[in-house]
């Protein structure tokens, strides 16, 4: 059901034992806006955790609180009053949703395509991240936002708008930013942060680049990752920044092996609705900036991922 933010923050206010959860493969967004959470609810007295079901990459080191963060014990059941689930549907938390107990769940999310099964749904697509939802929800409390909440925040509308470049920044995104920053955060700390890798991070990130394909008449390009190239690219991250600049390009995307006959698919684009691509995959996001997994074997995945974009891009 979906419900407006003072219904939100009542339900808020009425919980004492929260659990925050967010997507697997964790970004600025998830990690931010369920840590910047749990730092107010702590504040205000709740016994607020975070659970996310998936290693957090080193880069959040930076952000209050990241130490805090636990993985669900297999087998094991987790009681709370209230299951906050932040920046993804219901169904893509791991092992999360299904072993907390919880007398209420609600959904916060900014995901057009979220599929709104969650008992209780706030949902802005509006917003550019669920960090810019989280500030105004905390306002919605009536509460004050501390430096380590701010800092949690801060990264996720960061990096959701690829640090204030893509067309989801609106004037309520920097307004909030601003204020965030008068809090005190350091806007040159989090980028530094966010832009860290590994020296053989840079280097199996350019032989994955060196492999760059060009489809639709130039209008595509995409990197395919097998399974081996996959075991040394071990992060993406950027990966789709640096395709983006190619002049002429409305999509952009990576596939990359994750397990055996299943692919993980992250396209980015100027226009053309990606969401809608990653929907006939069960899989969702933006209009501009979607996901989802392919299971077939890698020659199928590349033909069923290419065609699929190639429809789109001629609808
Ligand atoms: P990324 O390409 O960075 O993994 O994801 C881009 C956007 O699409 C993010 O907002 C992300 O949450 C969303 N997204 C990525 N993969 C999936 C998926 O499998 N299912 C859904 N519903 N959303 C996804
Ligand atoms: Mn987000």
């Amino acid at each position: 059901m979906k419900i407006n933010l003072t219904e939100a923050a009542r339900l808020l206010h009425e919980a004492q034992t929260v659990i925050l959860t967010s997507h697997i493969r964790p970004d600025g967004d998830s990690v931010g806006s369920t840590l910047g959470l749990m730092h107010f609810l702590r504040g205000i007295g709740k016994d607020a955790r975070v659970m996310i079901d998936d290693e957090i990459p080193r880069i959040f080191r930076v952000l209050p609180g990241i130490d805090r963060i636990e993985r669900p014990a297999e087998g094991r059941r987790y009681a709370a009053d209230l299951l906050v689930v932040c920046d993804v549907e219901m169904k893509r938390t791991g092992a999360v949703v299904p072993s907390v107990d919880a007398a209420r769940v609600l959904n916060i999310d900014h995901h057009v395509t979220n599929d709104e099964a969650a008992e209780y749904l706030y949902l802005d697509p509006s917003r550019a991240a669920t960090c810019e939802i989280m500030c105004e929800l905390i306002r919605a409390m009536g509460g004050t936002i501390s430096l380590d909440a701010a800092t949690c925040l801060y990264t996720g509308i960061a990096t959701d708008t690829g640090f204030f470049r893509f067309s989801n920044t609106t004037p309520h995104t920097m307004h909030t930013a601003a204020e965030l920053i008068e809090i005190g955060v350091k806007p040159n700390v989090i980028a530094v942060a966010m832009e860290m890798k590994s020296y053989d991070e840079v280097m199996a990130q350019v032989r994955a680049i060196e492999s760059l394909e060009m489809f639709c008449d130039g209008r595509v390009a995409a990197v395919f990752i097998d399974e081996a190239r996959a075991r040394e690219v071990k992060t993406t991250e950027g990966l789709l920044d640096s395709l983006r600049v190619i002049e002429g390009t409305q999509i952009v995307f990576f596939m990359k092996w994750l397990e055996p006959d299943t692919y993980r698919v992250s396209m980015r684009s100027k226009g053309v609705n990606v969401s809608r691509i990653a929907q006939t995959f069960d899989g969702g996001g933006h209009i501009r900036a979607a996901g989802c997994t392919l299971h077939a074997p890698f020659d199928e995945a590349r033909r069923m991922i290419l065609a699929a974009i190639g429809k789109e891009l001629n609808a």
